[in-house]
């Protein structure tokens, strides 16, 4: 079975923050990356490839928090984290506090495939990124408004802001209107491959180049044919603490749980218990698929080959 799912992050997304039209330009958000990533899929390409147009997709997009639509820095700059990984062959390729590139994953997945590195970060990851011929943009090109906004309400104080904010967070600006506005995918091709990616703006007024959880492999992002692909998306710091992504694959490998079973185990009771909010996507080989959060939402989307179609953010 061929499966890809995507997110646009978790947090606190409920019916009475959402505008009509608000939802209906995330619906479309999604709807377009999940057709052009299930789109390689279906003609026969690889789940890596898949998990690169979706995510693509959705970086190009203003709406989410990552490529065009990153959040401000402390210094109104746009710092990125993205990561690739490939199940077939535990290949990876990360990059942290990156600028100007306009696709963040284009850049992981060079690292993954050209540097004989897997984690290159700032400067030097530009530097590599130029030598690749990657697309670089102007500062212009990720301004928002409302993300400017965001950041304008709180740079001259110490507070940061994932994409919004989080009462629970230590140093986090109080705003009940949060979400961690993260992408990623994860997909099972026709040989039963998989892949993960995840690719962020990180937090609003983020400082000392802070890196979150997304492009480190075995916390925001991880792939193994034998187990499964996971992206993830919440409060970084909890995620790196907690190690999710690996944590999941694990009780799958040594415990023999189930890919539900393991993604509640880590996302719903360890991670609760430390206090950390976001969720997760997971595929295994077989092409079953979880959607697993506790907050009070997350925007994502699944498609695969035994018919399922669906693009939903409400818990
Ligand atoms: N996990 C990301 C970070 O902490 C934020 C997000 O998921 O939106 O950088």
């Amino acid at each position: 079975m061929i499966t890809l799912c995507i997110h646009g992050g978790a947090g606190n997304i409920t019916p009475a923050m959402m505008t009509p039209e608000q939802e209906a330009a995330y619906h479309q958000g999604l709807s377009e990356a999940l057709a052009a990533g299930y789109a390689v899929l279906e003609s026969g390409g690889s789940a890596m490839d898949s998990v690169t147009r979706a995510i693509v997709s959705l970086e190009n997009n203003p709406l989410f928090n990552a490529g065009r639509g990153s959040v401000f820095t402390k210094k109104g700059l746009h710092e990125m984290d993205a990561a690739l990984m490939d199940g077939s062959n535990l290949a990876a390729g990360a990059v942290a506090g990156v600028r100007n590139i306009k696709n963040p994953i284009l850049l992981a997945r060079e690292v993954m495939l050209h540097s004989g590195h897997v984690f290159l970060s700032g400067s030097g990851a530009g530097e590599f990124a130029l030598n690749q011929k990657l697309e670089f943009v102007a500062d212009d090109y990720y301004f928002n408004k409302e993300r400017y906004d965001q950041w304008i309400a709180i740079r001259d104080s110490d507070f940061y802001q994932l994409d919004h904010k989080d009462d629970n967070l230590k140093g986090a600006a109080p705003n009940p209107d949060y979400k961690f506005g993260t992408v990623g995918a994860v997909a099972c091709d026709a040989s039963g491959n998989l892949a993960a990616g995840t690719s962020t703006g990180g937090m609003t007024n983020k400082r000392f180049g802070r890196i979150g959880d997304s492009p480190v492999v075995g916390s925001g992002t991880y792939a193994n044919n034998a187990t499964c692909a996971i992206s993830c998306t919440g409060h970084g710091e909890f995620f790196l603490r907690a190690v999710v992504a690996y944590d999941v694959s694990c009780l799958i490998e040594y415990k023999g749980f189930t890919l539900q079973q393991a993604c509640d185990e880590v996302i719903k009771n360890k991670l609760v218990a430390m206090g950390g909010e976001g969720g997760l996507i997971a595929v295994n080989a077989a092409g079953d698929h979880q959607f697993c959060f506790n907050s009070a939402g997350m925007y994502r989307a699944v498609r695969s080959s035994s018919g399922l179609s669906e693009v939903a953010w409400y818990g």
